[in-house]
């Protein structure tokens, strides 16, 4: 738990979240401004910052997260996104190591 991450805050429960599933090592909300019929950020329980340090330093985390995400998905059904945000100039904006699970919709490519 870091002070000041929302992220963080979520996955201790200190703020409320529309929970879709959970693991040991990772939660699945809906986000508040979805960009799809299902738009749901997959997080790790401990905090990094992005997936590449999740990664290095949290690999079994790291396995948790994406085989929660891929469940999300699956339950969404048909084809599905799965988007990691890294950087300010990828549009990064919060920094606690999120998925993006997108699905419902036909998804253009390239990505923009
Ligand atoms: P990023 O831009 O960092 O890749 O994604 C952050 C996401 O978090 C955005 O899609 C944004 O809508 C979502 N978000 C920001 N604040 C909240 C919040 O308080 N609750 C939920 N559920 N999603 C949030
Ligand atoms: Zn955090």
């Amino acid at each position: 738990m870091t002070d000041d991450c929302l992220f963080c805050s979520i996955a201790a429960g200190d703020v409320p979240s529309d929970t879709v599933a959970e693991s040991d090592h990772a939660v699945a909300f809906r986000d508040v401004n979805p960009q799809a019929p299902t738009h749901v950020l997959v997080i790790p329980r401990v905090h990094q910052p992005d997936i590449g340090s999740l990664a290095e330093a949290e690999p079994e985390a790291t396995i948790d997260l994406l085989a929660l995400a891929r469940r999300v998905a699956e339950d969404a059904g048909g084809s599905y996104r799965l988007v990691f945000n890294t950087g300010a100039d990828a549009q990064q904006t919060v920094f606690h190591c999120h998925a993006h699970v997108l699905a419902g919709r036909e998804l253009g490519w390239p990505p923009g």
